[in-house]
């Protein structure tokens, strides 16, 4: 059995062209039982080949024609183009045209030009290779787009590696060139409203030589009443207070009015904290019930281990228990006061001459009073937060857990073996939000008008 499969073009006299021939002999098995993959790939690029250099020529053509007193422009010189698409890079030789006399002192040679087309890239391909390098490594996207698409020219890792942060980069200056003055207004009513915001951060490696090993990334994510959730995300050592302010507030912009009793809620950083007050100057700010209760975890691990079962006696241990088990539950219902007798209470049992000593003791001391510190310096930021749980208001950050999951972790971190600089890991993470929002594919939309993305391709599921 033989197919040749042709393309012939409506307006066109001229023949049909052939962009595939197969061919099947001996008996059928699986391996020769409809198209191949390879068949594929090699059949789309030849349609591409065809399509491109038919519009084209037929472009070319059009432009040669001067639209205001219709005679032709004569040419200049000749250059070669690549058009680099999902479907294979074609090359074409196109040609400068000199301006036409009708328009005077604009008269200057130009070259084809095609509306919306940036660099004889295919928006499609940005997309979809930005989407991918999003989520998995360059080199991984590269080589998937290759298995399965005959996207030869213009995947390299590297090239996937400069578009996406290309992109992401644009992403961020779109942002940061929007107007200054954002009003967020303060609303009484709930709906349309943000009710919770969070800011958080993590590190990831740096791959520069000189530098300590990681740097801090800041992510954000604002939860409305009825609107879905906005990300945010930026490295602290590229972005300055004034322009993460400005970040904050188009994301606020972005997603309503602001309720009357927006919670903000941070592990307690004095930076981070003062970032999202400024934005809010009327949100009540929350320290996180999950890193504070992270801090108890790891006193009771001490108190329960091995070392310090054996080091004191049961008389000092047993009410060490209890004084930590009251301050947890001291904390849980906002008694500041209460919970700071309890540290007191514990670090002069801790400082008894039977146990002072004990290596146990030492670890002891040392975390209660950072904990003390930590309290001291969060003591406005602590609620009732047994009250505030029972009556189904957030207290704790697991949203921005994942949103440090989502941004961070599953793409930059530490156990993908991958190191970043800022400025590469601060153009992903533009990429990585808008990806998780579900908002890449609006972001070309508002770039290219007539992109023809199939509406599906936005949504994702991280
Ligand atoms: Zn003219």
């Amino acid at each position: 059995m033989k197919f040749t499969v042709l393309i012939h073009s409506e307006d066109d006299s001229s023949a049909p062209s052939m962009v595939a021939q197969i061919e099947r002999t001996g008996p059928l098995n699986a391996a020769t039982f409809g198209l191949t993959l390879a068949e594929s790939k090699s059949l789309l690029a030849n349609v591409q080949k065809e399509l491109v250099e038919s519009q084209l020529q037929c472009f070319v053509r059009k432009q040669r024609i001067c639209t205001h007193c219709n005679t032709r422009r004569t040419i200049k010189d000749y250059h070669t183009v690549c058009f680099k698409s999902l479907f294979g890079g074609v090359s074409s030789r196109v040609h400068r045209l000199n301006g036409c006399l009708c328009e005077g002192q604009d008269s200057s040679a130009r070259t084809v030009k095609i509306d919306g087309l940036v660099n004889w890239v295919s928006p499609e391909l940005e997309f979809i290779q930005s989407k991918l390098a999003a989520t998995i490594p360059y080199a991984r996207t590269a080589d998937l787009l290759g298995v399965l698409l005959p996207v030869d020219t213009g995947n390299t890792p590297s090239t996937v590696r400069r578009r996406t942060l290309s992109v992401g980069k644009r992403l961020d200056t779109e942002l940061h060139d929007a107007a200054d003055a954002v009003q967020i207004e303060s609303s009484k009513t709930d709906t349309d409203s943000v009710t919770e915001v969070g800011l958080d951060s993590g590190y990831v490696k740096d791959c520069r030589p000189s530098s300590e090993g990681s740097f801090e990334v800041v992510v954000g994510r604002i939860i409305s009443e009825n609107k879905d959730s906005r990300s945010l995300g930026f490295v602290r050592t590229i972005e300055n207070n004034r322009a993460a302010g400005h970040r904050l507030k188009r994301r606020l912009s972005e997603q309503g009015q602001i309720s009357a009793g927006v919670a903000v809620f941070t592990d307690g950083d004095p930076g981070l904290r003062c970032l999202l007050m400024s934005a809010l100057p009327n949100a009540t700010h929350i320290l996180d019930w999950f890193h504070l209760t992270r801090r108890l975890t790891v006193l009771k691990r001490v108190l329960f281990g091995q070392e310090a079962i054996n080091q004191f006696p049961t008389d000092y241990h047993d009410p060490l228990c209890k004084y930590l088990e009251s301050l947890k539950w001291r904390l849980w219902h906002g008694y500041i006061g209460g919970a700071i007798n309890r540290i007191r209470a514990i670090l002069f049992t801790l400082r008894l001459p039977t146990i002072a000593g004990k290596r146990a003791a030492v670890r002891m001391r040392r975390l209660i009073k950072e904990l003390l510190r930590y309290l001291k310096n969060n003591q406005d930021s602590l609620v009732n937060y047994g009250r505030r749980y029972r009556s189904g208001r957030r207290i704790s950050t697991a949203f921005m857990e994942s949103a440090v999951n989502q941004l961070i972790d599953k793409r930059m971190s530490k156990s993908q073996q991958m190191r970043w600089s800022p400025m590469g890991a601060h153009a992903l993470l533009q990429v990585r939000a808008e990806l998780v929002d579900g908002r890449l594919g609006i972001a070309f939309f508002r770039w290219y008008p007539s992109f023809t993305g199939e509406k599906q391709l936005c949504r994702v599921d991280i």
